[in-house]
């Protein structure tokens, strides 16, 4: 490779084709798509296009054409049900000119699924047993649609089923394999640090020498969970990746310390579970707007019992009162006040007989509420002889997001806590 050479360019091309009317209804949210596309530079595969199709057959031909003109790869998602509008079987077979027939492995296969749920296989899914000559069948262990693998004239297509279970399942188990196989020039590799408490400019400053950069390329992405920096590094296998990698993570790691509170796909819950068991210590909570959520939250964590006595969901001022609020406290500062979130989680604490409590107060919206501002949420934390809370203030009208902007906010706030008396 010529020294200076753009990495990118190494990358074989690869495109996205997902069909269904449902989703340009937006009835179904694209959600397969956006999986493939995280998954493909793992291989080595750039991802140049993602096209949306209806379940017509001139349609996806002739996208699929365009594509095999440009592009190595061709993945195709859903239209291999069983159905009349699935028809990517059929617009393949026409785009390549070839004819398609029965497979007697696939329809073997397909007979013994019916076979082990004790039942006749419908005629309509004969079809699912049809093959061309360029192709060969990719089995489905989670529905009856085998895959197709289809390679003529140094172009691949890749036609993979809709229904996510059975997307993710066949990528995982043969095609990622399969396209690792071949070796392909280049793996992307990505690293993604997380910190909070700081604004989006401060970490830019803090980080500004390593930002940009052509390999690895460092970024900043502002998160509801905080300020990720992330750096993509490609290289000819994950080893190298990572060789590249390393050397700015220590770096930035230097940089941001304690504010660094995760990386790449951990949860705050999940961080803060660990921080618990590590101390061997306990959490309570006592929450009003989000409704349980963060309870919910915490014990999405399996092992969570561990650590987690449990929460109360004060909704009224009553059951605040009855929880162990100071009702003075509530009627001289509003429930929805910096003072009575830090008692919440004191009370919650002392009630429940743990080491750590969390409160949370404010107002989901989108209507306010006496004079405070839909989206204003206090967080308090408790524990290790310390009280503090922050006020929160989130886009308003979406009770939904609130929520769980609040719960992120509160785990992190928790983090930072058990950070400072570690
Ligand atoms: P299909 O094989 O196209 O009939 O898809 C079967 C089912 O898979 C659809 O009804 C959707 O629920 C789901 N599905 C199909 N395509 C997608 C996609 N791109 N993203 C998420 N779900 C999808
Ligand atoms: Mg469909």
């Amino acid at each position: 490779m010529p020294r200076g050479t753009p990495y990118t360019h190494l990358a074989m091309d690869a495109e996205i084709i997902a069909t269904g009317t449902e989703l340009l209804l937006g009835e179904t949210l694209d959600t397969n798509s956006s999986y493939l596309a995280t998954q493909l530079p793992f291989v080595g595969l750039q991802v140049k296009q993602v096209t949306l199709v209806d379940d017509n057959i001139e349609n996806l031909a002739e996208v699929l054409e365009r594509a095999r003109n440009r592009s190595t790869f061709t993945f195709t998602i859903g239209g291999l049900g069983p159905t009349k509008d699935d028809i990517t079987r059929e617009a393949i077979a026409r785009v390549l000119g070839e004819s398609i027939f029965t497979d007697e492995g696939l329809l073997e296969e397909l007979m013994a699924i019916f076979h082990r749920r004790d039942a006749s296989m419908p005629p309509h899914n004969l079809k699912q047993a049809g093959l061309i000559p360029s192709a060969v069948g990719i089995p489905n262990r989670q529905g009856t649609a085998p895959g197709w693998w289809a390679e003529r004239d140094g172009h691949i297509i890749v036609a993979l089923p809709g229904p996510p279970r059975e997307l993710h399942e066949m990528w995982e188990r043969e095609i990622m394999p399969r396209i690792q196989k071949m070796g392909i020039g280049q793996v992307v590799l990505t690293r993604t640090l997380k910190t909070i408490g700081l604004s989006e400019a401060l970490v830019d400053e803090m980080a500004s020498p390593f930002l940009g950069g052509e390999n690895p390329y460092t970024g900043i992405y502002a998160k509801p969970d905080g300020i990720h920096l992330r750096m993509i590094a490609r290289a000819a296998s994950q080893e190298e990746a990572l060789d590249l990698v390393r050397p700015i993570e220590e770096k930035l790691r230097e940089i941001f310390t304690t504010s660094i509170w995760g990386v790449d796909s951990e949860s705050p819950q999940r961080v803060v579970g660990e921080m618990l068991t590590k101390r061997g210590m306990t959490l309570a909570t006592m929450e009003s707007c989000t409704g349980g959520l963060l309870a919910s939250t915490i014990t999405d964590v399996s092992g969570s019992s561990a650590y987690f006595k449990g929460g109360i969901v004060s909704y009224t001022n009553d059951l605040k009162e009855a929880s162990g609020v100071d009702a003075a406290l509530i009627q001289r500062h509003g429930a929805v006040s910096q003072q009575v979130a830090e008692a919440m989680a004191e009370a919650v604490r002392i009630r429940l007989k743990a080491d750590f409590g969390i409160g949370i107060t404010g107002v989901a919206g989108p209507d306010g509420l006496e004079d405070v501002q839909p989206g204003t949420v206090y967080i308090g934390v408790a524990g290790d002889g310390r009280r503090q809370s922050d006020l929160h203030r989130f886009p308003q009208n979406n009770r939904s997001l609130i929520k769980h902007r609040s719960v992120v906010s509160a785990l992190l706030a928790l983090r930072q806590l058990l950070e400072s008396a570690a």
